[in-house]
């Protein structure tokens, strides 16, 4: 379905974000020439339009708390509500901490998390080595010193007791979901995990329980169905204190929960 405000909206965003144009060449000066290669590239827009890629992927940039990250086809792209994850550490941690962000993607979650907390040591795990070079080119675009990257299958490379923290936004969406097609331009491996979209989480509690100090925390993001058997796995696993929070649409999207 074609929705025209919305595009026509996208549209302005579009020439002004990546062809530099300004309000008056849009609205009042509209019958100004195109130069060819604006011409291509508005053609070129319509049609990525068309076929329904998202705008952060044409723009090649994405607002994520309050920073600009660079974002291609190669990563997912950061959604509003995995901020209050990054909230959730601002307000609650303040002394100097070691972060795991695991399967980080574009870098967004472990990046903000170290723009925001320069004493921390913030790491960001990725096993994908495309999303790694979309995630160095936003480590290097943001600086962020505190910040450092490792090719790893989520925890697996990290030894013993080393992580006060550790944070993911892993893929849990199971293979058959039909919303899935809405998400046809984002990679299936940040979206898709095995066991009904509960593999990846499963893997990351577990490894957790040996990378994380006596006492430390995880903090998930998961499906809005997947409360529950979230928080049994994190129960059988020896995780204490465990909560959920609901995210801006009242959705159970976040759990934490503390290692015994
Ligand atoms: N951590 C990244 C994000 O939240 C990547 C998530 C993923 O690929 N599943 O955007």
């Amino acid at each position: 379905m074609f929705d025209s405000d919305a595009i026509k909206n996208e549209f302005i965003l579009f020439l002004k974000e990546k062809l530099h144009f300004n309000d008056s060449e849009i609205y009042i000066d509209s019958d100004k020439a195109i130069s060819n290669t604006n011409k291509y590239l508005i053609k070129e827009f319509l049609k990525q339009k068309k076929e329904g890629v998202p705008l952060d992927y044409i723009l090649n940039s994405s607002k994520f708390y309050e920073y600009e990250f660079f974002v291609d086809s190669r990563v997912l792209i950061p959604r509003p509500e995995t901020e209050i994850l990054v909230d959730y550490v601002n307000n609650h941690f303040s002394s100097p901490i070691k972060v795991l962000d695991a399967g980080t993607g574009s870098g967004c979650i472990g990046i903000s998390v170290a723009l925001q907390n320069p004493s921390f040591q913030v790491y960001g795990s990725e096993s994908s080595e495309v999303a790694l070079n979309v995630a160095s080119i936003n480590k290097n675009n943001l600086n962020v010193e505190n910040f450092l990257l490792i090719c790893a299958d989520w925890l697996s490379c990290f030894k013993t007791k080393t992580f006060d923290l550790v944070l993911s936004n892993p893929p849990y969406i199971a293979d058959q979901d039909p919303h899935l097609e809405d998400l046809k331009h984002e990679p299936k491996k940040a979206l898709v995990a095995k066991d009904s979209g509960l593999g990846d989480l499963k893997l990351i509690i577990e490894q957790s329980t040996k990378v994380l100090k006596k006492g430390g925390m995880l903090i998930l993001e998961h499906g809005c169905e997947q409360e529950n058997e979230v928080g049994n796995i994190l129960k059988e696993n020896n995780f204490l204190d465990i909560k959920n929070f609901k995210d801006f649409q009242n959705l159970p999207r976040i759990t934490l929960a503390t290692l015994e």
